[in-house]
């Protein structure tokens, strides 16, 4: 792996080990340093250079899809896909475990459409021959949304059992890869995906502004006149960006700017696999340094993405979140708070320009951290364990 360090991503600025917006590069930034014409022919060169280049990122079946980025966070891109996608008649399997699974739930709910919650609680996958089952009971299901990665537990769910049980009942999936997008493997096609969406500020490594819907084109042009909402209307999108090269309304032309210097940094790594191998092995490190101080991991090994980790807090009661995240700051790492809802626990994200350099200071970091609170040992209490228990069964 890698051996000479990432340069700092700016003098003075803490690390962010959150899951984005995350650390970008020093040359990501200043490529914002710039006013563009919505308008020039400049700027539409931008928008067509990233969508090529987003697309080149699907492997073969690129041809057969499009790319129609939209203005606003990836929640705003869930919500075009969902609105766009889903007739007004459809219905939408969610499956969910976390956070992201039910706010898709409730845009659903905001938009009027039918949908079914498995709801797996906090971390433990949905597996395909649940999906298969509830498929068979249900023929009124039109659709299946997947999350890739689940950034609330750092799950990496099964798509691939999923999109199997979901192409052998002929339904369309629907995928949320915000979090995973650029650093793992998504072969739509493989996946028969009918769309999926991420955003410029996760693993591309962007600034926060926009995010995009990649979708099968003729499952674009049978969207037309579905979507609820004029501004989230991926199709009036598309159609607008095909004829004028502009989008629809104010784009964020900066972040942009940013993103295609982004995608430069991502090519010149390597591309997908190397991004993801880096990103591998910084939670390789963080993990295994992590590990040793006595901290646990909620998830076993198989289903830990390399994008978002949970550890369980420590038991010892001089432990305190609060306390531990003021002293990561101090030492120039800002983490992130847990989302479990039985046992206290925190997230440290591996992904945005940071190294195994990085990550060795981290636990380094933690390892101050425990001696300025007086935590002898970082185990987690017993709750914790038989919580994660509940995986293996
Ligand atoms: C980040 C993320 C989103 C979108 O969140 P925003 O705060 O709207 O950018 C959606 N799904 C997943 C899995 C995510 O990680």
């Amino acid at each position: 792996m890698s051996s000479s360090p990432l340069p700092m991503p700016a003098l003075g600025e803490p690390y962010l080990l959150t899951p984005g917006p995350l650390t970008t590069a020093c040359s990501v930034k200043q490529a914002m340093l710039k006013d563009w014409g919505s308008w020039d022919d400049d700027f539409r060169a931008l928008t067509r250079d990233m969508r090529r280049r987003l697309l080149a990122m699907i492997g073969d079946t690129a041809p057969e899809y499009d790319c129609v980025p939209i203005q606003g966070s990836g929640s705003y891109c869930v919500e075009a896909m969902l609105g766009s996608f889903v007739p007004r008649d459809g219905k939408v399997l969610v499956l969910a475990n976390g956070a992201y699974g039910l706010r898709a739930a409730q845009t659903l709910d905001y938009l009027g459409r039918a949908y079914h919650v498995l709801d797996k609680g906090d971390y433990l996958p949905p597996r395909g021959t649940e999906v298969a089952q509830i498929l068979a009971e249900d023929p009124m299901i039109t659709h299946v949304l997947a999350i890739h990665c689940e950034t609330s537990s750092g799950i990496l769910n099964p798509l691939e059992e999923i999109a199997e049980a979901t192409q052998a009942a002929g339904r369309k999936l629907l995928i949320d890869s915000m979090s995973a997008f650029g650093a793992l493997p998504l072969d739509p096609g493989a996946l028969n995906c009918a769309a999926f969406v991420s955003s410029a500020n996760k693993c591309i490594e962007g600034v926060p502004g926009f995010g995009f819907v990649i979708a099968r084109k003729e499952e674009i042009d049978a969207s037309r006149g579905n979507s609820h909402s004029l501004s989230l209307d991926v199709h009036a999108q598309w159609a607008t960006m095909e004829k004028t090269g502009q989008w629809r309304y104010t784009p964020p032309t900066h972040v942009v700017a940013a993103f295609l210097k982004a995608l430069d940094l991502h090519e010149a790594e390597g591309g997908v696999p190397a991004r993801g191998a880096r990103y591998t092995n910084n939670r390789d490190v963080v993990v295994q340094g992590l590990r040793d101080l006595g901290f646990e991991t909620l998830l076993e090994d198989r289903w830990l993405s390399p994008i978002i980790v949970t550890f369980f807090c420590p038991a010892d009661t001089n432990f305190t979140f609060k306390g531990f995240y003021d002293s990561m700051k101090a030492r120039g790492f800002i983490i992130y708070p847990g989302k479990l809802t039985v046992v206290e626990s925190f997230r440290i994200g591996v992904i945005g320009q940071m190294d195994e350099h990085v990550m060795r200071r981290v636990v380094e970091a933690a390892r101050e951290a425990l001696t300025d609170m007086n935590v002898s040992c970082a185990a987690p209490p017993a709750a914790a364990l038989e919580e994660r228990k509940k995986l293996a069964a």
